[in-house]
């Protein structure tokens, strides 16, 4: 259902695929946004504030988007609570990156992280409040006072334990009241790709009433979000299956930093469920068998509010040595039962209550059971900090694809490099939704016709999406899909070595011959869940591959990627963006790009951003 209507632009003649006709329909508009999660949601308001004539599309209803869930808050240098600045916003980033990170990037996100909030605090998003009537905000893993050097800073602005909630309701409210017009469960197919490889726009199945949508746009934004699905056990929502990640792949360009994925710390044992960063930011705490504060001794001044790979290796290395609580002795506590039950209530509600059912805790009284869960993906689609994708060549490594970029999680700008700090997501998907609409603003020619339909990409697009529809191997989708996220489980984990790795590609790879002989039951148009996961797996599956690939092939350690037989971090060698494409076959190749090392704006003491070893 389109919420605001199509724009009326007329029919064009329908091809035919495989002697079953498909109904079509034509749209035309500046920019169309495929994704309405935080990113989609601020890059599409940002388009139709200045007047461009701007589609989103979702394959949820937007409030459903997995943004929806983010609990802790949004990182900004407001100084309201304590001493703060964008350049200890930058350095606590780049650390957290491991210098990974590219520095025009982070330093674009932390000058810029101010504004974006208060635009969002006169967008109507209800933020908690100090006394004095300011936004409130808590301490959040490795985000420090002075350049590292001092006591945790309350940088997290937070509206209680519901942030992306709050955050997404006022951005798709602004963004109807710009008259931005909504696609809603849609699910987007495949870029159109002209063959002089600009994106011309891209296709959607309407998932309620079987029609194929033709969307021609000068500018295409990918906010898909990411694609923690591809592990058996992830805090993520079931819809983030990569379908961006998908989309790039199949049109030949590369994916940027597969390797690195981020394990929280706190998923709740045995469901999955996230118990926000912001219970150890209040005060909770991690305990091993031993009752011990075990934080305290792997990081002495951070402890609990170190970054979330290290606390998620300390925890591993807790319960591999048999410190681990439980029956098996495999997960650790976290206690907020010291806490004034007033401050549960006041400030961590959600949690109280996903602890109560998912746990069986009343956390005023018991720790929670708690286990490193997949979380976020650093990877994803390269972009540069205007929102542009990217397609290094030999001779330039910041080449973009016109007509095409990608935000949020399902981009890769790269803020977070190797280890995204927490509350440091949101900021992005702000920031970066604003500086894309920016962009598109000064780059779309609104006077020039729109591109039109290569129609023999379109063809191409639904000879593979009639391909699945009617796919009848032997190999139930669901089936495979386990298979994948058990090997990524197994082999590609918190702690990395040559032979998981090696392993995790073999299996992986064998996974993906399986996509050939796939089997989908139901054949209908209507509301076909079937179907849909199948074109998730598919786009699971192109960035399951490359993230074992480029893992086995890095041999270093580097934030999230950690291996037992790299222990150091190599900059020489390793202090590049790794860049994988998959071709049909499942074959992955593997080249690298340099780190932005430049500084954008003045005012950063650049001595404090050389590359240091990284203890929190
Ligand atoms: C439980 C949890 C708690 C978190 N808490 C925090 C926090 O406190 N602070 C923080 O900074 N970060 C947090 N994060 C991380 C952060 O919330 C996410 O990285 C971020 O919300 C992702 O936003 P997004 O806009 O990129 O995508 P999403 O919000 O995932 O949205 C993706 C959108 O793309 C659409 N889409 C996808 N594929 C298709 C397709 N094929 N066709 C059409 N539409 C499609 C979906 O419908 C959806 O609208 C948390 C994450 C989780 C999982």
């Amino acid at each position: 259902m389109a919420t605001n209507g199509t724009n009326g632009q007329p029919h064009r003649e329908a091809p035919k695929q495989n002697g079953k006709a498909y109904e079509y329909v034509d749209h035309e508009f500046d920019v169309v946004v495929v994704g309405a999660g935080g990113s989609g949601l601020r890059a599409t308001l940002g388009m139709a504030e200045q007047g461009l004539r701007t589609a989103c599309i979702t394959k949820v209803f937007p409030t459903r988007s997995h943004t929806v869930a983010a609990q802790g808050g949004i990182a900004a240098s407001l100084k309201n609570m304590t001493p703060d600045s964008w350049q200890w916003h930058l350095y606590d980033t780049l650390k957290g990156s491991d210098w990974l990170g590219d520095v025009d990037a982070m330093q674009y996100l932390a000058m810029e992280a101010p504004k974006a909030v208060y635009e969002l605090e006169h967008y109507g998003v209800p933020f908690s409040r100090t006394e004095d009537g300011l936004i409130y905000q808590r301490p959040f893993g490795g985000h420090m006072q002075n350049f590292g050097e001092g006591p945790p800073v309350q940088r997290t602005c937070a509206a209680a334990d519901r942030t992306g909630h709050a955050i997404l309701h006022t951005l798709y409210g602004q963004s109807l009241k710009n008259h931005a017009q909504f696609f809603i469960e849609y699910f987007a197919i495949d870029l159109i790709m002209s063959d002089d490889g600009r994106c011309t726009g891209v296709v959607a199945w309407d998932l309620d009433d079987g029609k194929i949508h033709r969307f021609s746009a000068k500018m295409v934004v990918l906010a898909t979000g990411g694609y923690g699905r591809a592990y058996f056990s992830a805090t993520s929502a079931h819809t983030c299956t990569g379908d961006g990640g998908g989309m790039v792949a199949r049109a030949g360009l590369p994916l940027q930093d597969m390797e690195f994925v981020q394990f929280h710390p706190t998923g709740i044992y045995g469901a999955g469920c996230l118990i926000t960063e912001g219970v150890r930011g209040e005060g909770g705490y991690l305990v091993n068998s031993e009752g011990e504060r075990f934080m305290e001794r792997y990081a002495p001044s951070a402890k609990d509010l170190a970054s979330r790979d290290v606390v998620s290796r300390c925890m591993t290395m807790e319960i591999r040595e048999g410190r681990g609580v439980g029956k098996e002795k495999d997960h650790i506590y976290l206690h907020l039962d010291h806490l004034d039950p007033k401050i549960l209530h006041e400030r961590l509600p959600g949690i109280s209550e996903s602890a109560k059912i998912f746990a069986g805790v009343d956390v005023t009284r018991e720790p929670i059971p708690v286990l490193p869960t997949v979380h976020y993906n650093m990877g994803g689609i390269p972009t540069n900090y205007h929102g542009e994708v990217l397609n290094p060549t030999a001779d330039n490594p910041d080449a973009i694809v016109p007509g095409l970029m990608a935000v949020g999680e399902a981009g890769c700008a790269s803020v977070h490099g190797a280890n995204r700090l927490g509350s440091n997501s949101l900021i992005d998907l702000v920031v970066f939704g604003r500086a894309a609409a920016i962009r598109a603003g000064s780059v779309i020619d609104r006077d020039a016709a729109n591109p039109g339909v290569n129609y023999a990409a379109c063809d191409k697009i639904m000879a593979r999406f009639d391909k699945v529809r009617h796919a009848n191997g032997s190999n139930p989708t669901a089936a495979v899909r386990e298979r994948m996220q058990k090997a990524m489980q197994e082999d590609a984990a918190v702690f990395r070595t040559q032979e998981t790795l090696a392993q995790g590609c073999e299996r992986v790879s064998a996974i993906w011959d399986e996509l050939s002989d796939l089997k989908v039951n139901d054949r209908s148009m209507i509301w076909n869940s079937d179907l849909v996961e199948t074109l998730e797996l598919e786009n699971l599956m192109a960035n399951a591959i490359t993230t074992v690939y480029s893992a086995e092939a890095r041999k270093e350690s580097r934030g999230a990627h950690a291996r037992e037989d790299f222990t150091e971090r190599l900059d020489a060698d390793w202090r590049v963006h790794s860049l994988a494409t998959v071709d049909e076959a499942g074959k992955v190749t593997l080249t690298y790009r340099p780190v932005h090392t430049e500084f954008i704006a003045e005012g950063m003491p650049e001595e404090k951003m050389a590359p240091k070893k990284r203890v929190y």
